[in-house]
């Protein structure tokens, strides 16, 4: 006997599923409406920004902390960077707007099956083919992005001091970026066109359990092969922060294996800190800039908000709600996957949708284009999400007794950051996904104390790995 939910399930599937393949639906019209749509919406919310850029003096919980010089300099760097922003959200609006039209989707694809020829391997290859055609894409897309990569790290971030690459550095850098995409990306995509042609219509499951595997891997991939390639993590050296940040580890049941310094200060100035690992061993790793400019009870503090963090299981249940966004996305793609109307709309020839062996990618990459205006409300709920944590994460750190200290440290982050006091509220709800530091600062004033902390031996995450957190 089937399950009455499943069924029911089904049958509205099946109804979506005709609904949507409808040859007087013109797709590519559709996700050019909604993304000039997007971009405009992005574009108002920026424009509203750029005023607060423009007042005279900082909110009054900032006054005593913040010199008038470098409230200045924190807004003209501010402006700067909401203007670059700006100019390259219509640049890749343009762009993406530009291949639409000019029939790059369908122009690659066919470009792919000449290599695939050329390679002497007939279009049964759909898997190979499919790779061929990522490998175009992505070189097409990112490509003309990166004279805007220079000019962000040697123009915009130089321009205000924070840039410390070199061009040999930033080369290195996008060429390791590409070769990543080979080496991981491709096999990682070959595995999913594989696990949908292998599951058939009940793909679904199968593809979150390969997509969960794959980002359990990277946990421990990650810190082990990635980050080497671009940055220097040494052991903490012996001495008081060392002693001090065990000692908080300990007080709390933190089950630290690793104490790292990372040198963020090869690229940038900017600072931060943040933990990762699996619930039995977990590394936390320090910027070398943050612990240059701040005391041991500062970066301590910092440590005391990162390990709140940890304490309510914020990335786990993060993880839980970017699984659910996959699951949701992935039940609709399902809807699309044999959608002829879709192929059509973009140029591919329709009966691509139902040939066998299929090629999937086509039908996910256009699914992608279809439903990327609804990455604006997961943006807008994600973000109310994160913010809600970081109030509980610095809460944590007040009744650890740190608030003087947390409050002394981030006011020091903000300043060598040259984050802006100021912020649109529309602006804030949209881009941030922490609360900024007058809010901080007036929450953790306000704190009257809430439940006791269940401290030592707690073991917020008994089975779930976690993800990479920052402050
Ligand atoms: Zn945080």
């Amino acid at each position: 006997m089937t399950n009455p939910i499943v069924s029911a399930l089904t049958g509205v599937i099946a109804r979506l599923t005709d609904l949507a393949d409808n040859p007087s639906i013109n797709y590519q019209t559709l996700v050019i409406f909604f993304t000039w749509g997007q971009t405009a919406f992005e574009a108002y919310i920026l424009r509203r920004q750029l005023p607060c850029y423009d007042r005279p003096a900082p909110p009054p919980a900032l006054k005593a902390h913040l010199p008038k010089e470098t409230f200045t300099k924190a807004q003209s760097y501010s402006r700067d960077k909401t203007r670059y922003s700006l100019a390259k959200l219509v640049f890749d609006q343009a762009l993406g707007w530009g291949l639409i039209k000019v029939g790059a989707y369908a122009g690659l694809w066919d470009f792919a099956g000449r290599l695939l020829s050329g390679l002497g391997l007939g279009n049964n290859w759909v898997i190979t083919r499919s790779l061929l055609w990522m490998t175009v894409l992505t070189l097409t897309t990112g490509i003309p992005g990166l004279p805007w990569s220079y000019y962000h790290t040697f123009i915009l971030e130089q321009k205000h001091g924070f840039n410390k690459s070199t061009f040999g550095l930033w080369i290195a850098d996008t060429i390791k970026t590409y070769a990543l995409f080979a080496v991981i990306g491709l096999p990682v995509l070959a595995g999913f066109l594989k696990v949908i042609e292998w599951a058939g219509k009940s793909f679904v499951p199968w593809l979150m359990l390969f997509l969960l595997g794959i980002q359990l891997s990277l946990q421990i991939v990650y810190p082990t092969f990635i980050q080497p390639l671009f940055n220097k993590l040494e052991p903490l050296p012996e001495g008081e922060l060392r002693t001090k940040v065990e000692e908080l580890a300990n007080q709390l049941g933190f089950p630290l294996k690793h104490l790292y310094v990372i040198d963020g200060s090869k690229r940038s100035s900017h600072s931060n800190a943040y933990f990762y690992g699996l619930p039995w061993s977990k590394h936390i790793v320090i910027y070398d800039t943050l612990i240059k400019d701040s005391t041991v009870d500062e970066v301590v503090a910092v440590l005391g908000h990162e390990l709140g963090h940890w304490y309510f299981a914020h990335p786990t249940k993060l993880l839980l709600v970017t699984q659910l966004h996959l699951l949701l996305t992935l039940t609709i793609f399902s809807i699309f996957i044999n959608n002829k109307a879709l192929y059509s709309s973009f140029g591919f020839d329709p009966s691509l949708a139902v040939t066998s062996p299929q090629p999937i990618c086509i039908g996910f990459v256009l699914f992608q284009l279809v439903l990327e205006p609804t990455d604006a409300l997961v943006k807008f709920l994600l973000h109310a999400e994160t913010r809600r944590m970081e109030y509980q994460a610095d809460e944590f750190a007040v009744q650890l007794g740190k608030k003087k200290d947390l409050a002394s440290a981030l006011i020091k982050l903000h300043v060598t950051n040259l984050s802006s006091p100021h912020s649109d509220w529309l602006y804030s709800m949209y881009h941030h996904s922490h609360p900024i530091l007058p809010e901080r600062l007036n929450a953790m004033e306000a704190y009257k104390g809430g439940k006791p902390l269940a401290l030592k031996g707690v073991n917020a995450s008994a089975s779930e790995s976690e993800m990479k957190k920052d402050l």
